[in-house]
């Protein structure tokens, strides 16, 4: 598929006519990046939400979609919609691919010096996020295995606080350089909405219930105290270059690593020191590299390799685990804090 990196295409207050009957079609009236006004007469003020930045994860599309359909008021406030990697949602079966087998994960092309492909399209959906100049920016997104919601911000401060405890429990405090929308600088709060699984049922809801209470409008300069249990330092855990992986429930004698199969089960949890979390082959640890926020390998400080088994040397949190094998090498197997 020929891409034109440049294109965006604006909506302004759409019909039901080109909302379509389901969420479905509308994607499938979609061609590229899109942006969708909701204005609001009364008000200068703007909230920008971001979503399908992966084409596999369709929680804030469905959620957006069903609130545009019932055709909410929102007080005070004017909506900016981006509808991001739209090729890559579109490609059959809808909303399994991440990116396309040929493209670029745009959530890692913010903040970068290329200025082509990828990274412009990056570029132009950064721009649209500022053009408005938005009093909060929220980026939503599916884990890629089953998981609660959480937030992640690469801020810590009352605002960042305040705004993720609208939408849930958790926030992980991230200092890790992706290249994610959530990084780029904007004078605003921007986070991250992981709104669960996109196979788990409580996902859109977590979704639409977002945009619903940003609908509401939100005071995130009250002293109102809303409770959000703040998570430091994630790591990620990811396979050594041209590592092989698989997913098994006991040792099958496997080159490379292989990965228990209910390891998404551990993303509602602690894993506890002692925890088998897998099988390596006799390269040991060497098959696995776990970055900390300053890019230090700190594998041996959190597993221990003992009679082909990989286990948690001590006790330690998980988000994220996946069993998609494609997203597990391509991106992180998980993210761990201490
Ligand atoms: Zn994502």
């Amino acid at each position: 598929m020929e891409i034109d990196f440049s294109e965006i295409c604006y909506l302004k207050n759409p019909s039901s006519n080109t909302l379509k009957a389901d969420y479905r079609q509308f994607l499938l009236s979609l061609y590229g990046p899109t942006v969708i006004d909701i204005t609001n007469k009364e008000s200068d003020d703007w909230y920008v939400i971001t979503t399908l930045l992966h084409g596999n994860e369709p929680s804030g599309f469905i959620a957006l979609h069903q609130w545009l359909s019932q055709k909410k008021k929102q007080n005070h406030i004017n909506f900016r919609f981006i509808i991001c990697s739209v090729e890559a949602a579109n490609s059959t079966p809808l909303f399994s691919k991440r990116f396309l087998n040929e493209g670029l994960d745009i959530n890692r092309c913010f903040n970068h010096v290329e200025t082509s492909g990828y990274y412009l399209r990056a570029n132009i959906i950064e721009h649209a996020v500022k053009a408005v100049n938005p009093k909060l920016v929220i980026d939503m997104h599916n884990t890629s295995g089953s998981s609660p919601a959480f937030c992640v911000s690469a801020h810590m401060d009352k605002q960042h606080l305040k705004l993720a405890s609208f939408f849930c429990e958790n926030l992980i405090l991230s200092h890790i350089t992706l290249g994610a929308l959530m990084e780029i600088n904007i004078d605003c709060p921007v986070i991250t909405l992981e709104c669960g699984g996109c196979n788990d049922i409580q996902a859109n809801q977590v979704a639409f219930e977002a945009i619903t209470t940003l609908a509401n409008g939100v005071d995130l300069t009250s002293s109102h105290k809303q409770t959000i249990k703040v998570i430091h330092h994630p790591m990620r855990l990811q396979l050594a270059k041209d590592v092989s992986l698989a997913f098994g429930v006991e040792d099958q004698g496997n080159d490379g690593v292989t990965i228990i199969s209910n390891i998404e089960q551990f993303n509602y949890g602690k894993c506890h020191a002692g925890q088998i979390l897998g099988w390596l082959d006799s390269d040991g640890l060497k098959n696995l590299v776990l970055l900390d926020e300053y890019k230090q390998n700190v594998i041996d400080d959190y597993f221990y390799f003992e009679d082909s088994r990989l286990i948690a040397a001590c006790d330690f949190q998980i988000f994220m685990a996946t069993r998609q094998s494609q997203i597990a090498k391509s991106d992180c197997l998980l993210y761990i804090t201490a």
